[in-house]
């Protein structure tokens, strides 16, 4: 399983490829590092408060305190809610795992509706496991070496106490080089000016230091000590080889590769099938035992359940269960509803949640936008999507997202381009938008329209005769 589990996390940076999409301008949260708010920032604009909210949420992630809680994003349609979710996403970091699902995908997919959500809440499971490898030589690798700063200090290093670590990246074709050196790799480093982060390079005949990456930095006496480190050194000064490697991988992965003979490339394509409980079971153990043998961690990520009014009596109890294991993620859920019918019941409720579990949420609500942040937003969205649109029709379009949706203003912004690009013009004007506002109706004109031909629609309900079907 190690081969496939590496092969797994080597091809994770495919599924990791950004698309175009509806929030590929997002790119965090646009917090300071106060927590703050940015008005404008990582392609967010205004929701201050939900962002700050959603902030504090990200913290206490990352801190590791909230797992298994539940956050509840609610407010009117295009509101940012699914955006805000993306921030956090982006915000996480590589290593976190954030898996989504939009309610409506548990009633269309060839599972049950608990499966289905088993297996979203473990691909929101992540596991770190921790490998030792042997280096071929030649091989390029990144040696990152950690070390608690202040501790010792000397050399004009930090003067901070020794809670922190430090962090240096050492890269290398060489790995030999490395080792020959010993104890003169210490030494030469702690003559070129490192900070953490930095990327150097070490030449194998004169053992000289070169760095690659940012310079700024104060010297620091360095030595390669505590659990993270790849070299560490041997009672008589020598440095040993010893390289870890580690592979990030989400529960559901493991359970996919130890389920189908087809192994991992089932993950690809989509066709994971119901898991058996048994498979789970064994797979739950394993990781229980590499945590005791210190060769795995468990990184609670987060899920996201957009659309969550389409969830049903039986889904909200299972995610109350599912909440309660001390694995679980963080769940994210948002929707657009107000005071709806619980699906599979006939009682209503705020959002069509049942009070039980909304008593668990913690909610953060959305409001909608100003004229102001709907030009930002357009904006973002022009750039984003490199159109170049004249400042009038900018002004326009927002008047057509303040008259109808945010979201109905975003979609013309591509058509105008495109009748744009058709009357071989070089910037959007406001004919472009003009005409791309008459072809494409909004909700509001196409209800209308609607309302006056009617009748001319097939099975359109007739007046008294509602309950007349086969
Ligand atoms: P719905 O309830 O209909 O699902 P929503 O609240 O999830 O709506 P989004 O899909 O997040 O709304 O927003 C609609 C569009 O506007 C998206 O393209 C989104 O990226 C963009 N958008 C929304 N809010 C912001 C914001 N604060 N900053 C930048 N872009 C935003």
């Amino acid at each position: 399983m190690a081969a496939e589990l590496k092969k797994l996390s080597e091809s994770r940076d495919l599924t990791r490829i950004e698309r175009i999409g509806a929030h590929s301008h997002i790119r965090g949260l646009g917090l300071d590092s106060t927590l703050e708010a940015r008005a404008v920032s990582e392609g967010m604009v205004g929701q201050q408060p939900a962002r700050k909210a959603a902030g504090l949420i990200l913290q206490l992630i990352k801190e590791g305190k909230i797992a298994g809680r539940a956050v509840l994003l609610a407010g009117q349609p295009g509101t940012g809610k699914t955006a805000i979710a993306m921030g956090l996403a982006k915000s996480l970091g590589e290593e976190t795992p954030f898996a989504t699902l939009s309610g409506s995908e548990l009633f269309s997919l060839e599972m049950s509706k608990t499966e289905a959500l088993t297996q979203a809440f473990r691909r929101a499971i992540g596991v770190r496991i921790k490998e030792e490898a042997e280096i071929i030589e030649g091989e390029v690798v990144e040696i990152t070496i950690e070390r608690p700063v202040g501790a010792g200090a000397g050399g004009g290093g930090s003067s901070s106490a020794a809670a922190k670590t430090g962090k240096l990246t050492l890269k290398t074709t060489d790995m030999e080089t490395v080792y020959e050196l010993g104890g003169k790799m210490i030494e030469a480093l702690s003559k070129v000016k490192v900070q953490s982060g930095d990327v150097i390079t070490l030449d194998k005949a004169s053992g000289k230091v070169t760095k690659l990456g940012r310079s700024i930095g104060r010297s620091r006496d360095y030595d390669a000590v505590g659990p993270h480190t790849k070299f560490v050194r041997c009672p008589d000064g020598e440095l040993q080889k010893r390289k870890e490697v580690l592979h990030c991988v989400t529960l559901h992965e493991i359970d996919v590769i130890n389920s189908r003979t087809q192994g991992f490339l089932a993950l690809f394509t989509g066709d994971t099938g119901e898991i058996r409980a048994e498979v789970r079971e064994q797979i739950d153990t394993k990781v229980a035992e590499w945590r005791e043998e210190g060769k795995a961690e468990i990184v609670p990520g987060v899920l996201f359940i957009d659309e969550v009014h389409m969830l049903d009596i039986e889904c909200f109890s299972f995610l109350n269960r599912a909440l309660e294991n001390e694995m679980a993620p963080i769940l994210v859920i948002a929707t657009n509803r107000g005071i709806t019918t619980i699906r599979g019941t006939s009682y209503r409720s705020p959002h069509g949640i049942p009070a039980d579990f909304l008593d668990r949420l913690l909610i953060i609500s959305t409001q909608p936008y100003t004229e102001d942040e709907i030009h930002r937003i357009i904006e973002i969205r022009c750039d984003e999507e490199e159109v170049e649109m004249s400042k009038d029709s900018k002004v326009l379009l927002t008047k057509i997202g303040i008259e109808t949706s945010l979201r109905y203003a975003i979609h013309l912004i591509t058509a105008a381009a495109l009748a744009c690009q058709k009357r071989r013009g070089k910037v959007v004007e406001m004919e472009d938008i003009s005409r791309v506002y008459s072809l494409f109706l909004d909700v509001k004109r196409s209800t209308q329209y609607l309302m006056e031909y009617q009748s001319q629609y097939m099975f359109s309900e007739v007046p008294g005769a509602a309950d007349h079907e086969e």
